[in-house]
């Protein structure tokens, strides 16, 4: 499962939860929801969305980036963090699952900060950087479809600012990418950004073994 941390027996996981978890009602309630539905393994552990709000808060960011929205969780955990004037600018192609993260983001009162658009996000994202906005975000989570992280990469290289913050999804593909009998295509692209990063000399990188793995990538200053 992605939605908890890999690794982890049950019981220790819910001990890490019984002493850490402050979960706020509004993502309780998002989050029970999302667990009914068919593609609820795409909804990012509630310690992950705890410890993306905390990062953000740390950094003092104000403008964000999330591509990949699904149902919400992410971005309404960080729109939360965000000060009053914070904006996160999110990317999906559902207007059917970002239709339960708008109703939330609502009942939330963070709408007002959450720009989505509902396209291709490497189009978005090319808008974005033909608009001017590189150098512009602080925090990028990206959580979208696996074939296309390396351009989402790329592309959210150029818009964060230098210390801006990169937070990339799933980088342990629920085990799968340590396993050379999986040869799929996901597997493969999320190996070969992995490797990548490894290498990367524009960033400081850290991979957490949080949820189902989070690499941590700061753009150089
Ligand atoms: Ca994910």
């Amino acid at each position: 499962m992605a939605n908890q941390t890999l690794g982890l027996s049950t019981q220790l996981y819910d001990y890490l939860l019984s002493v850490s978890l402050r979960e706020p009602e509004i993502l309780t309630k998002l989050r029970q929801e999302t667990a009914q539905h068919p593609m609820a393994r795409m909804q990012i552990a509630p310690e992950q969305g705890q410890f993306m709000a905390l990062l953000v808060q740390l950094i003092a960011a104000k403008k964000t980036l999330e591509i990949g929205v699904f149902t919400g969780y992410s971005s309404l955990a960080v729109a939360l963090a965000l000060p009053k004037d914070g904006k996160v600018v999110a990317c999906d192609v559902s207007e059917e699952y970002t239709a339960i993260a708008r109703r939330y983001w609502q009942q939330a009162g963070v709408d007002r900060k959450i720009d989505l658009h509902i396209a291709p996000a490497l189009d978005t994202l090319d808008g974005l950087i033909a608009a001017g906005e590189g150098d512009s975000f602080d925090f990028a989570f990206i959580d979208a479809d696996k074939s296309n992280y390396d351009g989402y990469y790329e592309r959210a290289l150029q818009l964060v600012r230098p210390g801006g913050l990169i937070a990339i999804d799933n980088v342990l593909w629920f085990g799968q990418v340590a396993d050379p009998q999986v040869q799929d295509n996901r597997t493969k692209k999320i190996r070969a950004l992995n490797q990548k990063l490894h290498e990367d000399e524009r960033i400081n990188l850290s991979l957490v073994p949080i949820a189902d793995g989070l690499t941590l990538a700061m753009k150089h200053i």
